[in-house]
């Protein structure tokens, strides 16, 4: 068993929230603590109200992960007149590292509306409000025979080559390399002085702009010559689209009442509100976890028959309905709450595989505050 670093599990968090893929007014990555200190247990949850701080002190806890990042905007003082303050002080005198995952975990691939659409049996979505393009690059590198393999093998381990639902993506041609190596060189083949002809692959991939810096590293590592040549081209083609809510479309059509039943039940909550016509027939879904209300017109250009999401007031809801589009309000809680587990369960697979000695807490105490009779 080894020690890990609150800057693993910090990585490991942004290897499926990028912090680059957060909106501008969002404030994520590790909100209080010391990326260096040494965590053994970590508490996963949603909020850190007071109750859930005063939890993880009771589970002694050494890092928090939450969703909503406890700090938003500037603050002008942290002491004890304040709640955010209290809770600062508390964190920091007790050595407790704060990181959050917030909208970059909505958007990204697998994350938070990905995992919502799943809940409801939906996969491979279209996003609703697009946000971010991935770039693609190109790689090429000249490789001599015999290390194609390898380095293909190092494009493959770090994200490149990947194109649709097919992975080690390449093209290669033969060719001669030529070098001449010089005074103080330490050449792989031949010897100083002499030109060198060699027998080459020109090799070629495709890499997103999330991997390209990994890729390069690992691709100079497995190549044998001490000068690595390479270049890379950025694309015109696109890679993913990252961005808020996603759009399915059922199998069969339903009534917006059997579905609201449906969500109901499959998302467990006691209870969910619904508005519009009830023998409704429909087709197309938005959902967007959260707080979904500010993204209604471009549901409705997207064609979705209904949105499913939290937070919905009386004129918002009254504003979609003029447009045509039905709602399912589940609650802010209830359509994020399955970040915790989600989250706790990566965590734990991670240190399992890695053999670290790290405990992964699910918050018992952040529970949906509103209760609905
Ligand atoms: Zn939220």
């Amino acid at each position: 068993m080894s020690l890990a670093k609150c800057g693993t599990i910090m990585s490991l968090m942004e290897t499926i929230a990028p912090k680059r893929l957060a909106e501008d007014w969002d404030n994520v990555g590790l909100i209080i603590g010391d990326g260096g200190k040494t965590v053994s247990r970590i508490m996963v949850c949603l909020d850190m109200p007071d109750w859930v701080l005063e939890e993880a002190l009771e589970e002694n806890v050494d890092m928090i992960i939450t969703h909503h990042p406890l700090i938003f905007s500037g603050i002008k003082n942290i002491n004890t007149d304040s709640n955010l303050g209290r809770k600062i002080i508390k964190l920091i005198k007790n050595e407790i590292s704060l990181y959050s995952s917030h909208t970059n975990y909505d958007i990204a691939k697998g994350g938070l509306n990905d995992i919502f659409a799943k809940q409801l049996g939906f996969d491979n979505l279209k996003v609703i409000h697009p946000l971010n393009i991935e770039k693609l690059y190109k790689v090429i590198v000249y490789v001599p025979k015999g290390s194609e393999d390898k380095i293909l093998e190092s494009f493959s381990r770090t994200g490149a080559g990947f194109i649709g639902k097919y992975s080690s993506c390449s093209f290669r041609v033969k060719g001669i390399g030529t070098f001449k190596p010089e005074e103080g060189s330490h050449p792989y083949i031949g010897n100083k002085g002499i030109l060198e002809e060699v027998d080459e692959y020109r090799l070629e991939t495709i890499v997103p702009e999330e991997s390209l810096t990994k890729t390069i590293k690992a691709m100079i590592e497995s190549h044998p010559y001490e000068e690595v040549a390479y270049d890379i081209y950025e694309l015109i083609n696109k890679g993913n689209v990252y961005g808020i809510g996603r759009l399915g479309v059922l199998q069969e059509e339903m009534s917006l009442a059997s579905y609201a039943e449906f969500v109901k039940k499959t998302l467990n909550l006691s209870s969910i509100r619904y508005a519009g016509p009830p023998d409704l027939k429909i087709k197309k879904v938005a959902l967007i976890n959260g707080s979904g209300s500010k993204y209604l017109k471009q549901v409705k250009s997207a064609g979705a028959d209904v949105l499913i999401t939290g937070d919905m007031q009386y004129h918002q809801t009254l504003d979609a309905l003029e447009s045509g589009l039905s709602i399912i309000d589940a609650g802010h809680f209830g359509t994020e709450i399955a970040m915790v587990k989600s989250v706790a369960e990566y965590l734990k697979s991670f240190s399992y595989k890695q053999g670290y000695d790290i405990e992964i807490l699910e918050s018992k105490t952040n529970i949906d505050p509103i209760v609905q009779i």
